[in-house]
């Protein structure tokens, strides 16, 4: 056997972690149940249960908040909790008279439980103003606004199946806006401002020009000193640029936003997995609370509400009415911007009964 190799780099083995139920019964799960929003059973085919309750998380945590979430899993599950890739936090325990007491006890500190089966998920989401320099809108900003509102499809099952709600601050989209039920994506629609002053001593301009992944940076000549220009017509507004140059800020107050895109999804239950589409093309940033984008989510979510059928995710509802009828429910106006102009479009078209080129 091959001697294992001990590093101080990278992630440790993830198995190291886990509860031990799961361990004993790796790959050996029989089914799992919903018990009520938020908690699950998995039951193994040994007959072991493990139960998770599953509680929302504003994503950036303070040290106080992590401290709390530690001392509930040291006093009911043994040590054991994860965090989900949408920012909850789970608690797991295979003592089901715990359930009620970590539900409590985290209720009692305000964290709802929720999340799971015809629910409202927590929002994926990114970095925002806090932290990206290629942000185009807020993170935590919007999704605070807009979890007050959707706090109660949260925490009850009042939807008619699995609601993925995501939000990237840029088109780089660390959050999951691909393939969401609905999605919140910041856009920029202004390519970078080469900044003169100071680009020589800051950038190193090879660099950056070998940063763009559309070349649509070139060598410039500006009052006889080395620069750079941007075709505007190639920038897709990536900003990998500026992360080599800071002296080509892609940011602009007046013309960033935000765009919604809706009914993608990862699962291959019913249907096949699929990407969001665009359904507003851009609202601009309106902080503290950005009511024009609650208000678009709230009204798509009410749409979902009064016309899928049990277990219908938003996608599947809108290929079965029709996305004509979607936005004719809706209030949205059909624009130029819907329409796929990208260079391989054609291919897309070829895959519509409507169209042949
Ligand atoms: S989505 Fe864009 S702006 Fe947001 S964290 Fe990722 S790279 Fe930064
Ligand atoms: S934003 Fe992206 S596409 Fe536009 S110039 Fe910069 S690197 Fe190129």
């Amino acid at each position: 056997m091959a001697e294992e190799r001990i590093t101080d780099q990278g992630a440790k083995d993830y198995k190291e972690f886990l509860h031990p139920v799961m361990k004993k019964n790796y790959g050996q799960w029989k089914y799992h149940e919903i018990l009520k929003p938020g908690v699950l059973v998995h039951v193994a085919e040994s007959g072991d249960k493990i139960f998770s309750i599953r509680i929302a998380s504003p994503r950036l945590l303070s040290t106080t908040s992590i401290r709390f979430f530690m001392s509930v899993a040291d006093k009911y599950c043994d040590g054991f909790l994860r965090w989900t890739t949408r920012n909850n936090v789970e608690f797991l325990t295979d003592k089901e008279e715990n359930i009620e007491l970590i539900i409590k006890a985290v209720n009692d500190d305000g964290w709802p439980v929720g999340g799971t089966g015809r629910t409202a998920s927590n929002v994926v989401h990114t970095q925002g103003w806090v932290h990206c320099h290629t942000s185009a809108t807020d993170a935590s900003g919007i999704v605070k606004a807009l979890m007050d509102e959707v706090f109660e499809d949260f925490v009850a099952e009042n939807l008619p199946g699995k609601l993925k709600l995501a939000l990237a601050c840029c088109l780089n989209m660390c959050g999951a806006v691909h393939a969401s039920d609905i999605s919140i994506l910041g856009i920029h629609r202004r390519p970078p401002k080469v900044d003169y002053h100071l680009l020589g001593q800051i950038c190193e301009i090879p660099t950056t020009i070998a940063a763009c992944p559309t070349g649509a940076i070139r060598q410039d000549i500006v009052d006889g000193v080395k620069a750079m220009k941007v075709i505007e017509d190639q920038c897709m507004f990536c900003g990998a640029c500026y992360t080599a140059c800071p002296n080509m800020p892609l940011a602009d107050p007046l013309n960033d936003g935000v765009s919604i895109w809706v009914g993608g999804k990862i699962a291959n239950a019913r249907s096949k997995p699929g990407f969001t589409k665009l359904v507003i093309p851009y609202i601009p940033n309106n902080p503290p609370r950005w009511p024009e984008v609650v208000d678009a989510v709230k009204k798509i979510i009410q749409v979902y509400k009064d016309n899928g059928r049990k277990w219908e995710r938003l996608g599947e509802m809108i290929d079965r009415i029709g996305w004509a009828k979607f936005f004719k429910l809706t209030g949205f106006a059909f624009t130029k911007y819907h329409m796929d102009d990208y260079k391989l479009a054609t291919k897309s078209y070829n895959m519509s009964a409507h169209l042949r080129f």
